[in-house]
Parts: C-alpha cells; sequence; structure tokens
C-alpha cells in the first residue's frame, strides 16, 4: 500500500566495487572510499572481502590504529581473530557482527583463524559525531545465534543487524548516526519494502543473484558486486530478480543512517573534523598514547 506522502527510493546512481589491497596485502573490493564514491555521510568506507584463495586473504591486517569513528565487520564465511592493544580479544564467526567504536583510539589486528577455505563479509566504517570522536573504546560483538531473522513478506529473510524490519529489531545500539544494518535474502519475484526516515543517506550493496530496486516508473536494476545510491524518500522497495550462482536468493545489504553533516578530516585510519585533530591524532598514536 502507499499513500500520498509515501516516497519510494529510486536509485541515484550505481557504484562497482573498485579491486585493491589493503592490511598487508589482503585483496578486497573498496565500495565506498575510492574515487567513484569517496564516502556517503555517515558512512566512509565499505569494503567487500570475498575469496577462496588463502593468499588473498592469509597476511590479515596486522597491528593498526584507528580514531574518530566505528568499524563495523559483518562475517558471512570464515573465520578471523581480532586482538587490541586495551586487551580485548575474540574470533569472529560466520554470521557474526563487531560493531567497534574506536573512539579516542585503540590500535589492534584483525587476522585470519584459517589456513585455507572460504573468507567473505564486510567492513564498513562509519563517522561519529564530534562530540563522541573522543570516548572510550566499545564492542558491540554478538553471534550469529543473536542476529535476529525477520521475514517480513513472502520469499523474504531479512537478518537484522542494525534497525528495525516490522517487530524484529536488530541488538545494535548507535543513537548518533541511528543505523539500519540489514542482509536482506530474496527469492525471484518476492518484494521487500523498508520504511526509513526520509532524509538519511542509504545504499544497497547486492553481493548474490540480482535486485531491482524502486518503483515505476524509476526502476533500476542491480547486479553482484554493483552499489546503488539511494535517493531521499521515505521507504525502499526491492524485487528479486535472480538468485546468485548455486543459491536459490539475491542478497543485497541495506544500510541507511543520519547524515552528520560535520567537516571531515580523514587520513587512513583517523577520521576527525579539523586538520588540528588530524595532528593531534598522529601525535599521540606516535608517542603511544593510544
Ligand atoms: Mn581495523
Amino acid at each position: 500500500m502507499s499513500n500520498s506522502s509515501t516516497v519510494t527510493r529510486p536509485v541515484r546512481r550505481v557504484v562497482k566495487g573498485m579491486p585493491t589491497s589493503d592490511g598487508a596485502g589482503v585483496k578486497l573490493r573498496r565500495v565506498i572510499g575510492q574515487p567513484q564514491l569517496p564516502d556517503l555521510d555517515p558512512f566512509l568506507m565499505l569494503d567487500e572481502f570475498g575469496t577462496d584463495r588463502a593468499e588473498d586473504y592469509i597476511a590479515g591486517f596486522p597491528d593498526h590504529p584507528h580514531r574518530g569513528f566505528e568499524t563495523v565487520t559483518y562475517m558471512l564465511d570464515g573465520r578471523m581473530r581480532h586482538r587490541d592493544n586495551h586487551g580485548n580479544e575474540g574470533v569472529l564467526v560466520p554470521g557474526s557482527v563487531q560493531w567497534m567504536t574506536a573512539g579516542r583510539g585503540l590500535v589492534h589486528s584483525e587476522m585470519p583463524e584459517q589456513q585455507e577455505g572460504r573468507m567473505r563479509g564486510f567492513q564498513l566504517w562509519l563517522n561519529l559525531p564530534g562530540r563522541e570522536k573522543m570516548t572510550a573504546p566499545k564492542y558491540q560483538e554478538f553471534g550469529p545465534d543473536r542476529i535476529p531473522v525477520a521475514t517480513p513478506s513472502p520469499g523474504v529473510s531479512v537478518k537484522v543487524i542494525a534497525g528495525k524490519v516490522n517487530g524484529t529489531t536488530g541488538p545494535i545500539s548507535q543513537p548518533a548516526t541511528d543505523p539500519t544494518y540489514l542482509d536482506v535474502a530474496l527469492e525471484p519475484g518476492a518484494e521487500f519494502t523498508q520504511t526509513l526516515p526520509a532524509d538519511y543517506a542509504a545504499f544497497l550493496y547486492v553481493f548474490e543473484g540480482t535486485l531491482e530496486v524502486g518503483a515505476a516508473p524509476e526502476v533500476s536494476v542491480l547486479r553482484t558486486h554493483e552499489l546503488g545510491v539511494l535517493d531521499e524518500g521515505s521507504e525502499i522497495r526491492l524485487n528479486g530478480l535472480t538468485a546468485g550462482a548455486g543459491g536459490k536468493q539475491a542478497r543485497a545489504i541495506l544500510l541507511a543512517g543520519r547524515p552528520l553533516r560535520e567537516p571531515v578530516a580523514k587520513y587512513g585510519p583517523f577520521v576527525m573534523n579539523t586538520r588540528e585533530e588530524l595532528q593531534q591524532a598522529f601525535e599521540d598514536f606516535q608517542r603511544g598514547r593510544f
């Protein structure tokens, strides 16, 4: 059902992930945070990693710092061990989510906990408002059994990491950006509609199969490894077109969040508001204050 105040978000532009490598040589696909799409306030970066070849991931991400934002790791396949300089350590298993608020800073490593087999998932970087950039580091970490699954319509299954689908609420709390993070699976022909605040930034990234996004006459097709930046509007509408190889569903992550509309000064793993704060971050890191 639609009414006069409903605006279905069309796709404003389509961006393909750019193959690159990071860490100690991990091959990945950078979707946000590359020349075609430098950022999408409040989202700073999106990487998709996905490979069956151990040599593409085995070097991992040895010790590196973060300050001023959040990193969100969502594992689909494989196991990753994280360890930081504040004594936090754990293993991310398939289907788990780690939402790490770096705040004023930490140094950590993210290393594969396997010698072979498939490694697949996403890392998203989400900005923090200036007033929260120097908070104490914090983790929200949830295993696969703690991520609720909604079945809002026939042929649709949604893992709710953050936000709300009908009566199902995800476990993540982040009032500043009020994020929605959904892993949506649609059988061909199935339809999914999600309401959202109309002015939030939103995008969809397809990682299996093909989807249709929007409502007539503004319907776009998104294929595997394509990101659709969505225009403003009060709802998002998806239709499953084709399944991914070997599967019976198309799958995409759907992200939305409140834009911060603040100046961004960033360099590598530091994201602040001003050049001075960035210089302070370098100095604090070099002096071992993280
Ligand atoms: Mn990291």
